[in-house]
């Protein structure tokens, strides 16, 4: 008896040290992300919120909880941040059919029929088929899609984009039958009927009837581009422009608790948004940010859209262009200078960059801690790195390496000495916000890890990396995602890091990507994700 009461003396004791938390987090290898980058073992986590961290002992007696998750030794980071991506554009792509790779037009119809079954569209849109990869190598005839699709209309794009096969019920829903004239491309038929196949110009009358997504459809792709995201480790996604009604849904998504995401909205910066937020103002919650504009400045470099000051080197006379006025770039500009908001424009072509880089530091003379980001900042002219002293290089790695085989050929020898200069940008700012621009690359942010720090493709090209003299650090890539995203985001205070006062947004990794050979990054994977203390994926 006596024994026992001892036993109950020290158990409470204990129990009235200890502070109650939600969750513990023991036995990582726990990536701070603090200022000292400190390297710690364990954390508490109570209403969302990190409360404590520290040794797993500490944590241990200090805390009482139901819910412990052993790390095992394992690496625990800040969840990632995507300080440039397209996060619904990826959701509303997973509403289209991939054809890509299929081996015969059966098993076209076989990938239509099981999406429609997990989607149920009221019109089903697809990309990729090619019949040069069949046994059959010619263009298929809507019949089989008739039977399949009597009602539902279905338009499937070639895997260049130059020719689609639709079947009966969108090509009535286009008003077109076999007497429709056009010019240019073709309507191909066969004795006297329609194929379903349309080359070129005539595709756009069918295109030209595919609806807007509704907000159920919208809803859906959200949250498809949740679970991607979050099975890869992100917990906060900069989506680089959005409309109104997607902000708003994403919004009441995060009250009803459909969606979980952390999204910071880059509002599609034209005359109407501008006037609406301009006059509403900023507005946050714990998971939406409201707070920026984007912008675009020019094209892309791949097809020469990209605004170059002198001639590009492998097209004379071509410059590329701006994709707004000068007038309506500096005249949004001032408009937001005089607001709260941030802007961020899309900038690749050294002239786009030169103008907007100089339109910036106009309009903000003299206004302290804008945080203005540049988005992509590609192709920069030597004197106008000094421009970035104060204003965000938002890049993403990836884009190196796949336009590492080419860029060259553009820009030439002597301008590609700014392309690309990661390492440049960051000395400049001394941060960098790192993003993936999905889905236009790829979304896993152990590729941007890998391209940032390695510069390389899949295939270990080029073998000593791409213009190393520009490669990053992995302390440096891994702030990029977390701190310094977040710090582009006015955020820093509340994410980015694993520290008291912040939000539990973490992740655990099967290898450790501070550590192991660079190489193995691209294939880690995460084996569960958190957001505010809750697992999400
Ligand atoms: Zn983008």
């Amino acid at each position: 008896m006596k024994k026992i009461m001892i036993v109950f003396l020290i158990v409470c004791a204990a129990c009235q040290k200890q502070e109650k938390a939600d969750l513990v987090v023991v036995n990582a290898t726990l990536y701070t992300v603090d200022d000292n980058f400190a390297v710690a073992e364990a954390f508490a986590v109570k209403d969302g919120k990190i409360v404590a961290v520290g040794s797993t002992d500490e944590i241990q007696k200090n805390y009482a909880t139901l819910k412990t998750v052993d790390a095992e030794g394992k690496a625990v980071y800040p969840g990632f941040i995507d300080a440039h991506c397209h996060f619904l554009g990826l959701g509303l792509s997973e509403q289209k059919v991939n054809l890509r790779g299929t081996k015969s037009y059966d098993e076209v119809l076989q990938r239509l029929v099981a999406f429609q079954k997990e989607k149920n569209l009221s019109y089903i849109t697809g990309r990729g088929w090619d019949q040069n990869d069949w046994e059959i190598k010619e263009f298929p005839t809507k019949e089989k899609l008739d039977e399949i699709f009597p009602e539902t209309p279905v338009a499937i794009t070639r895997v260049d984009g130059h020719a689609l096969l639709a079947n009966q019920a969108a090509i009535d829903l286009a008003g077109v039958t076999v007497n429709t004239k056009f010019s240019g491309g073709d309507i191909l038929q066969n004795d006297g009927k329609l194929t379903g196949i349309f080359i070129d110009r005539p595709m756009r009358s069918i295109g030209a009837k595919i609806p807007a997504p509704n907000e159920k459809e919208i809803t859906n792709a959200l949250k498809d581009a949740e679970k991607i995201c979050f099975d890869l480790g992100l917990t906060t996604v900069n989506d680089a422009g959005l409309a109104k009604e997607s902000i708003e849904l994403i919004d009441t998504l995060h009250k009803t608790g459909a969606l979980k995401m952390r999204v910071y909205a880059m509002i599609s910066a034209n005359e109407q948004n501008l006037d609406y937020y301009l006059q509403k103002g900023i507005s946050k919650t714990d998971r939406l940010n409201v707070r920026s504009f984007k912008m675009y400045g020019d094209g892309a470099l791949g097809s020469r859209g990209a605004a170059m000051r002198e001639e590009y080197s492998d097209k004379a006379g071509h410059f590329g262009a701006l994709v707004n006025t000068v007038d309506f770039l500096q005249n949004s500009a001032k408009r937001i200078a005089d607001s709260e908001f941030q802007m961020n424009t899309h900038a690749i072509g050294d002239s786009a960059n030169h103008i907007m880089l100089q339109t910036y530091k106009e309009v903000l003379k003299g206004k302290k801690d804008r945080r203005w980001k540049i988005e992509h900042a590609q192709i920069v002219s030597q004197e106008d790195f000094e421009l970035f002293d104060d204003i965000i290089p938002s890049i993403q790695p990836t884009h190196a390496t796949s336009d590492m085989y080419w860029a060259e050929d553009r820009v030439g020898a002597e301008r590609i000495k700014g392309g690309y200069a990661f390492k440049d940008l960051l000395n400049k700012y001394g941060k960098v916000a790192l993003g993936t621009d999905f889905p236009v690359e790829r979304v896993s942010p152990f590729l941007t890890f890998y391209a940032a720090v390695a510069r390389k493709d899949l295939n270990n090209y080029p073998e000593n990396g791409y213009q190393m003299e520009n490669a990053l650090s992995r302390e440096e890539t891994l702030k990029g995602m977390t701190i310094w995203a977040a710090y582009s985001n006015f955020e820093e205070h509340e994410k980015g890091s694993i520290e008291v006062g912040k939000f539990a947004d973490f992740i655990i990794l099967d290898q450790d990507i501070m550590k192991i050979e660079i190489d193995k990054v691209p294939n880690t994977k995460v084996l569960e994700t958190f957001v505010n203390g809750e697992k999400v994926n």
